[in-house]
């Protein structure tokens, strides 16, 4: 999928967001979603997406939209900090296949990480089991203010 492609309505994300597929949630309101990737790079690798945009990536996306994700992004950060105590974390966000890009429906990545724990590799980590990232999910959702 290019860059320039028109958004696809069945991608796994807006199929979240009409509740077709089921998914972890950590918090939402009207504009953001954020719940569990379910294939983690560490744990507690949440994703943030916008529930009303069809931008498929940054070139697309709309200054409103994107300034909801940043700030829901660094309000999701604080309570993974909170709650899972990492050592750091990264922020990701991938834009085209080229690029990394999976899904294109755009999203940020909130990975929490550990001096001594590797992170596992994009679009290489084995599947987590609903129970743990629900557990994770909580905790996070507990330590929002
Ligand atoms: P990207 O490659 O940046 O487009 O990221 C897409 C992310 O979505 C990957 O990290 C996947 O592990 C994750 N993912 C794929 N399917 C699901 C799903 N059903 N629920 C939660 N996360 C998913």
């Amino acid at each position: 999928m290019t860059l320039k492609a028109a958004y696809d309505p069945d991608n796994i994300f807006a199929r979240i967001l009409r509740g077709e597929i089921p998914s972890v949630k950590i918090w939402e309101d009207e504009h953001v979603l954020a719940f569990m990737d379910v294939f983690p790079q560490s744990e507690g690798h949440v994703l943030l997406i916008s529930k009303t945009s069809t931008a498929r990536n940054l070139l697309e996306v709309e200054a409103d939209t994107l300034a909801r994700l940043t700030e829901a992004t660094r309000r999701t950060a604080r309570a993974v900090d909170r709650a899972l105590n990492p050592e750091g974390f990264q922020i990701m966000q991938l834009n085209g296949d080229a690029g990394g890009q999976t899904v294109f429906h755009l999203h940020v990545h909130i990975i929490p990480r550990w001096a001594d724990r590797p992170m596992k590799g994009h679009g290489h980590a084995p599947m987590a089991d609903t129970e743990t990232l629900r557990g994770l999910a909580d905790r996070i959702a507990a330590a929002l203010d």
